[in-house]
């Protein structure tokens, strides 16, 4: 049944590793549970926060990943990226994190129970990216979100799951009433297409989100001045219509909270990065035969893969150094 729980061990033994290696900056907290598995197993779910507690106030920066059980990738390439800022002898320390000017709140696993599972839901069988209670305009049939049975792929479940709510709460807790800042928010997802795809809101709609034009000036920030250039930017919608996205939940209630505050003048800008592995198919054609192949990348390369990613996310979590005024 749950053949995946060294996997899950493993990763939670090298997230401890990370919050010793980064000492007095960071903060290890068991933020909840998941649901219950049929056996009546609960799974804890971490956040690591890093930085000085005038970083995680003032500058906020969050990455998130395993919301989907099967997209372990995920879960390796932020390992792999923390270490890499945190690590003193790194070539890519991040000073600003000693210094107060950034502060990451990282979810590495919020799905712990399908990745001990091997299953993309979580354990009452909902796939958590289905479950925000938002009705698409146009969903995808079936992919897009069904409302049939728990045995069946993307399932939107009845109610927001408790691995839902954790992540709203902390989002809530963690970048709802922080002023004057730039706040982007990180999901990692893999599986999709052959190209990594950088989206922003919304999902359940091809209407552009109100921060669409600075969502669209941090992709050529990331894609000129940085030179990401191998990332696809742009709306979700762009790539397929779902029901019950968290992040659209999220965005909007953020926009409701402050949208009697004339001249709020922070921004919670989340986005997902679905690192598309598809592409592997031409080296591992048998992969497409195998239930989570598809989502993982080929062993030889696997290495490539997560160190591939080290630059992009630095870059990410840099533009919370940023305020508002820096992008008008
Ligand atoms: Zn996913």
């Amino acid at each position: 049944m749950l053949r995946g729980l060294k996997r899950l061990n493993r990763y939670e033994k090298r997230l401890l590793r990370i919050a010793k290696l980064a000492g007095k900056l960071a903060k290890l907290k068991q933020i909840g549970f998941s649901r219950r598995t049929s056996e009546g197993f609960r799974f804890p779910i971490y956040s690591l926060e890093l930085g000085t507690d005038q970083g995680l106030t003032k500058h906020p920066v969050g990455i998130t990943a395993a919301v989907h059980g099967l997209e372990t990738i995920g879960i390796q390439i932020l390992l792999d990226f923390l270490e890499y800022v945190v690590h003193p002898e790194s070539t890519g320390y991040l000073p600003e994190l000693k210094k107060g000017k950034l502060g990451l709140v990282v979810i590495p696993i919020v799905n712990p129970g399908g990745v001990a599972a091997k299953t993309r839901s979580n354990p009452g069988g909902v796939d958590l990216m289905r479950n925000s209670g938002i009705d698409a305009v146009k969903p995808l049939p079936f992919f897009g979100g069904q409302k049939f049975s728990s045995k069946l792929p993307y399932f939107r479940g009845h109610g927001l799951e408790p691995e839902s709510r954790i992540l709203f709460r902390t989002m809530y807790e963690k970048f709802f009433e922080v002023k004057n800042a730039i706040m982007p928010v990180l999901d990692l997802h893999s599986g999709f297409g052959t190209v990594d795809n950088v989206w922003w809101p919304y999902a359940y709609t091809q209407e552009p989100c109100e921060d669409t034009f600075l969502y669209r000036k941090l992709a050529s920030h990331l894609r000129e001045n940085c030179g990401h250039l191998h990332f696809s930017y742009g709306p979700q919608s762009e790539s397929y219509t779902t029901h019950g996205d968290l992040w659209d939940k999220f965005y909007d209630h953020y926009r409701d909270v402050h949208s009697d505050h004339s001249g709020w003048d922070a921004k919670f800008l989340p986005l997902t990065l679905e690192v598309g592995t598809w592409s592997d198919i031409k080296e591992e054609p048998m992969k497409i035969f195998s239930k989570k192949g598809i989502f993982r990348p080929a062993e030889h390369n696997k290495r490539d893969t997560l160190t591939r990613y080290r630059g992009f996310l630095r870059d990410f979590v840099r533009i919370g150094l940023s305020q508002p005024k820096d992008w008008i």
